[in-house]
Formats: C-alpha cells, sequence, structure tokens
C-alpha cells in the first residue's frame, strides 16, 4: 500500500497520465508525515484566506478559469469538502454545479450537453459536485446503456477536457478514497445519530452491494482520463480533516503557480486604460481628471 515512503511530502497522489490505478494500493486513512492534526484546523483556514485571495486575481484577471470536479463514493464527503475548503471564497467568483440523475431533456442530448453549458466562464471558479465521469460510473455499473456506449466515453471525455484546457481552463479533478469500513460507519452514524438522520438516503444503502463495481469503474476512470493537463488526484479521505487540507492545498499550489501571469495580465490592463484615459485628455474631452 501507498505509505510514507511513496508520497515524500505530497499530501496526496497525483496519477499520472497512463497510469494503470489499482485503489487497493492507496490508504484512504493515509496522513503525510509532515501534517499534524492540531495544526491543520489553522493550516486550513490560512490556506482558505490565500484561496480567497487568488480568487480575486483570478476573477479580476479574466484570463483562466478553474474547473474542480469532486467524485467519490457515497458519504466519501464531496458535500463536506465544499463547504469547509471554500467558505472564504467570494461566492459572486464561484459556481457550484451538482449532477443528478439526468432530466428527461438533459437524457435526450449527449451526456456532455449538461456539462459543457455550466463550464466555468474566465474568471469563474467552477465547482463540480459529481460530473460527466457519472457516465462512467453510475451508468457502467446498473448497466444504463450498453457497453459499446459507455466504452466510447473516456475517449469523449478525454477531447472534452482537452477543449476546456485549451480555452484556459485549468481542470482538477479530486477522488475521495474513503475504505468500505468508513462508509459502513458514517452510514451507522447517521442511523442513529438523529440530528444526521436527514442525510440518510436509502439509494445509499441499497449501493452499499456494488462497492466492487464501482471501484473497478473508479480505477478505470482514473486511470483512462488522468492527463498531464486534467489530472485526477486521488484523495485520502478517510479522515474529513485531513482530506480538507489536501484538497485546499493541491488547488492553492497549482492558483500560486499562475498568480504571477494574473498579475501581469492585471498590470498591462491598467496601463492600457490609463493609455486609454490621457487620449480622452488629449482630445479635451476630459478636463477635470
Ligand atoms: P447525490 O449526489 O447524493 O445528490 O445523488 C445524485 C445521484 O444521481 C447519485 O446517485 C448519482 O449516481 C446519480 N447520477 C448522477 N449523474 C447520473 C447519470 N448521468 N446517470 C444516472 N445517475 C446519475
Ligand atoms: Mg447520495
Amino acid at each position: 500500500m501507498k505509505g510514507r515512503d511513496v508520497m515524500g511530502d505530497e499530501l496526496l497522489w497525483k496519477v499520472s497520465e497512463g497510469d494503470s490505478v489499482n485503489l487497493k494500493k492507496y490508504d484512504p486513512a493515509y496522513v503525510a508525515s509532515s501534517v499534524k492534526r492540531e495544526e491543520a484546523d489553522q493550516q486550513l483556514a490560512a490556506l482558505g484566506q490565500e484561496l480567497g485571495e487568488l480568487q480575486e486575481l483570478l476573477a479580476a484577471a479574466q484570463h483562466h478559469s478553474i474547473l474542480m470536479v469532486l467524485q467519490g463514493m457515497d458519504t466519501s464527503g464531496k458535500d463536506g469538502t465544499i463547504s469547509h475548503v471554500f467558505s472564504q471564497v467570494n461566492p459572486q467568483g464561484c459556481t457550484v454545479n451538482s449532477f443528478k440523475v439526468p432530466t428527461p431533456e438533459e437524457a435526450a442530448h449527449d451526456f456532455l450537453w449538461r456539462v459543457h453549458k455550466v463550464a466555468p466562464a474566465k474568471g469563474m471558479l467552477g465547482i463540480f459536485n459529481r460530473s460527466h465521469y457519472e457516465d462512467v460510473l453510475v451508468v457502467r455499473v446498473h448497466n444504463l446503456t450498453s457497453e459499446d456506449v459507455w466504452s466510447r466515453r473516456y475517449k469523449d471525455i478525454n477531447h472534452f477536457e482537452r477543449l476546456l484546457t485549451e480555452n484556459n481552463t485549468i481542470v482538477l479533478k479530486f477522488f475521495l478514497h474513503i475504505s468500505q469500513d468508513e462508509q459502513t460507519a458514517r452510514l451507522r452514524a447517521r442511523t442513529e445519530e438523529k440530528d444526521k438522520a436527514w442525510k440518510i438516503s436509502v439509494s445509499d444503502f441499497a449501493e452499499r452491494k456494488y462497492w466492487d463495481d464501482y471501484q473497478k469503474a473508479y480505477a478505470d476512470a482514473l486511470s483512462k482520463c488522468s492527463t498531464k493537463e486534467a489530472p485526477w488526484y486521488i484523495v485520502p479521505a478517510n479522515h474529513k480533516w485531513y482530506r480538507n487540507l489536501a484538497i485546499a492545498q493541491t488547488l492553492v499550489e497549482t492558483m500560486r503557480s499562475y498568480k504571477d501571469e494574473w498579475k501581469q495580465e492585471l498590470e498591462a490592463r491598467g496601463r492600457e486604460e490609463l493609455a486609454a484615459l490621457q487620449q480622452l485628455r488629449d482630445r479635451k474631452e476630459v478636463t477635470d481628471l
């Protein structure tokens, strides 16, 4: 199982293009040795603040968009991640889309139609709670289309994501990796604790018996659709605090690498605007400023 020795300083696992993923080799309860539980909340708060600042630059520069895809088994913490990692981001610069069972209108189109429509515009940070990957996950596990149809979709997905990245969308995909025991514990808590009962979805309980099929479908999706431009990350997600920290850190690091570019973009725009203003002054169309 991949552990400290393999991870180095990395908090999570990036799937390289062409890797053949075996999820059994990744420990869902992993915690990097550099991370201390008692410091994690403070670190997450600091990352949250930096994320807010970077998002402001992203929005002002209007040059890139960011698409963050969250996938994972039921109870893996997709909703929790969104509420904890993005608490300090300006809602104006963010879109969150959840993908459910397709509506009749969605089902009457190709599987990417509903997804492409809500891909983040320039300057926006888009979060997908589930995504186009459901069409090679639940659809495959439950034979909702023939293998002939779903097996072509990996290629379609790669083409689609390439279209996005070629148009300046920074794509990050996170698989929240929990163990079956952890899922059982989380589902049990929902049945035993009154204040968690509202989270019960009967389908989650029914889906449990397909665990192995889902793991296989996930492994295939991660293997076939992790590219240099749109990588998959496997997030050890048994510990909620660690999951939040690992995702926040990865997102912030990625955005940091564009910071100078975004600043230059803004400075160039500032210069253009000042030059345009000077022309108005020269033509005496503005005289008091
Ligand atoms: P939740 O995320 O708990 O609100 O549940 C949404 C449900 O919609 C999950 O059971 C997904 O598997 C299901 N779903 C999402 N996309 C699709 C799809 N393309 N086809 C069938 N079911 C889907
Ligand atoms: Mg659910």
